[in-house]
């Protein structure tokens, strides 16, 4: 199958690193405009040095205001992806607001923020559109000491299928995938010791954790032309580990 971004504007947030990073670089060698949002300008220069058509925004996702700002300067967009996020771990028991508040502000609110300015601007054309949001399996599954990120992405799974609902008479679609565990700064917070990696591995089918590039491949198929039908879906990248 053959995808090309050719003369499509995508906009990643939290391309800096992990996840988002990759995404950035595999939209821009597949032709499209990429516009790189994230908080720290260390990653985001770093990115544009390595990918010099990349064009980056540092703004802290968290600040409404701020977001909006930076995204109505971004220009026409044509696809979108939601991936930064905040984690914090904590057991249920030791969770304070603050924790929620930080991060329901990056995983759930700055979503909307961003794809309500991004979508304006794709009715506003009559350009249609494409949205991929990155959610989790945690979305889904229980996980010790992530209450708070459960919470948001179990969140983020029904804004998404909302906005899959109200964009999709624009011809906008928005579909979210849902990986496991992947060994970016955020994967070796909560998995990197052996006596939490062991368990979680044991309850994926395919006994491995996720590749950045699993990821990645499966948010270019649903933001490309070729997902055309595909809307409003949450698709697990994890070995097996939703199925059991
Ligand atoms: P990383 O922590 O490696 O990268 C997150 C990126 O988001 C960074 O560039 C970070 O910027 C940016 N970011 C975080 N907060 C803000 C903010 N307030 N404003 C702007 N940018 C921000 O995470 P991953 O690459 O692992 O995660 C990417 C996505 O994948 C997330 O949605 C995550 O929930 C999801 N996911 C990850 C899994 C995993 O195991 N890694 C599993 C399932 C889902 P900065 O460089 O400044 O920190």
């Amino acid at each position: 199958m053959e995808i090309s971004f050719k003369s499509k504007r995508i906009l990643v947030t939290g391309a800096g690193k992990g996840i988002g990073r990759e995404l950035a670089k595999r939209f821009a060698s597949l032709g499209a405009e990429v516009v790189a949002v994230s908080r720290s300008k260390d990653g985001l220069d770093s990115l544009s040095a390595e990918v010099k058509t990349i064009k980056s925004i540092a703004v802290d996702l968290a600040d409404w205001d701020a977001t909006r700002a930076a995204i109505q300067s971004a220009g026409p967009i044509d696809c979108l992806v939601n991936n930064a996020a905040h984690a914090s771990l904590e057991s249920f028991l030791d969770v304070k607001p603050e924790s929620i508040d930080k991060s329901f502000a990056v995983n759930v609110k700055a979503v909307i923020n961003v794809s309500q300015v991004v979508a304006e601007g794709m009715i506003k054309r009559k350009s249609g559109g494409s949205i991929v949001n990155i959610s989790s399996q945690a979305s889904q599954a229980a996980l010790a000491d992530h209450t708070v990120y459960c919470a948001t992405k179990g969140a983020l799974d029904m804004v998404s299928r909302v906005m899959a609902l109200e964009l999709g008479p624009h011809n906008i679609r928005v579909n979210c995938v849902n990986p496991t565990v992947v060994l970016t700064d955020m994967g070796r917070l909560g998995w990197s010791k052996p006596e939490k990696a062991g368990p979680m591995l044991a309850k994926i089918p395919l006994g491995r954790f996720a590749e950045v590039h699993e990821v990645v491949d499966a948010v270019v198929y649903l933001l490309s032309d070729k997902a055309s039908m595909i809307n409003g879906v949450t698709l697990p990248i994890d070995g097996g580990f939703l199925a059991t």
